[in-house]
């Protein structure tokens, strides 16, 4: 009965510590390194969803290390981001960052030119859900530079 008690002990413990802000859950597996030609750093992809008969759209779940983070590009339909895990940054062109974390939602209009991705310092850990239009569901464009990304962690 002791031993029990002492381990009941220790599981209880183990668990108070999970309250600690900076303990990541992984949900879905980190998936495969992405193509350098559209993100700087390392970024990986799980798919979670294909397009088919019903679903003009895929999912997938996206890992971005700290300092990674998508080239600009735009959507023709649009793009919703479910952050998951840890803290990045999200920016459309002309506007100051915005800080993402764990439980935030970013609904991406048409066509507007924008880049995701982790913070500096922080992982973050994001669901993409992109639509189609056509055969397309995004454009690439240029790499976020280390200027414009320095930039965009300060704010
Ligand atoms: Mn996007």
């Amino acid at each position: 009965m002791k031993k029990l008690i002492i381990i009941f002990t220790v599981l209880l413990t183990a668990c108070n510590s999970n309250t600690n802000t900076m303990i990541s859950t992984k949900i879905f597996p980190k998936g495969e390194p992405l193509s350098k030609d559209w993100f700087t750093g390392n970024a990986f992809l799980e798919p979670l969803i294909a397009r088919d008969k019903n679903n003009e759209f895929s999912a997938g779940s996206v890992t971005f290390e700290p300092g990674a983070r998508t080239n600009w590009h735009t959507h023709p339909k649009g793009q919703v981001l479910l952050v998951i895990d840890g803290q990045g940054l999200y920016q459309e062109k002309g506007k100051a960052s915005q800080l993402i974390k764990k439980g935030d939602v970013v609904n991406i209009p048409e066509d507007v030119e924008h880049w995701h991705g982790a913070a500096a310092e922080t992982k973050m850990v994001h669901i993409a859900i992109t639509n189609f239009k056509d055969d397309t569901q995004v454009t690439w464009l240029n790499p976020v530079t280390d200027e414009e990304y320095k930039s965009a962690n300060k704010n």
